[in-house]
């Protein structure tokens, strides 16, 4: 392999790590045709010293989250969702789900939502909230306005309190 100095250090299920007349084949790995493979997303480890590579994903790889899968967490900025469940199970991966665009600039870091998984590429959980999926959208939030209680009215969420009115996407078991 040229470059060899040139390691990768996050991979995902595929990508060749080095040639079996350098390293080992270890943890997470498997070999083909004398090319070591990671077999999970995750971080390489070379050991120059014992002269093998493995790759250490999250504790469990059951628990990454897959194509169409349904995830809920809490969004830390527009972009990006903290996940805490993966289709209703608690996920304790601290993985996060990175937002597709969508025309609904409307989510903030007061919102709980549910998303669905649209793509792993490069190794990135990309998500989206389906305006046709009754399951998807806001599950809890809260006042843009006050931080007070919000209930669900048409097209959106109306707050208990000073009556402040958003436009959201809300699951069909929105909780407020
Ligand atoms: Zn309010």
């Amino acid at each position: 392999m040229e470059n060899s100095n040139k390691r990768k250090e996050r991979v995902i299920p595929g990508d060749e790590l080095a040639v079996i007349e350098e390293y080992e084949s270890g943890k997470g790995t498997h070999t083909i045709d004398g090319q070591i493979h990671s077999s999970v997303f995750g971080k390489t480890k070379f050991d120059n010293k014992n002269k093998s590579v493995e790759v250490k994903g999250p504790r469990s790889t059951s628990e990454l989250p897959q194509v169409n899968d349904q995830v809920e967490g809490v969004l830390e900025n527009d972009k990006t969702l903290r996940i805490k469940k993966i289709n209703g199970k608690i996920s304790f991966g601290s993985l996060v789900g990175l937002m597709a665009k969508t025309k609904m600039p409307n989510w903030g870091t007061n919102d709980y939502i549910r998303a669905t998984v649209v793509s792993l590429t490069n190794g990135i959980t990309h998500i989206v909230v389906k305006n046709d999926n009754d399951d998807d959208g806001v599950i809890r939030s809260t006042c843009n306005m006050c931080a007070d209680r919000v209930v669900k009215v048409q097209k959106g969420v109306k707050c208990v309190s000073c009556g402040f009115f958003k436009y959201k996407k809300l699951a069909a078991d929105f909780q407020g």
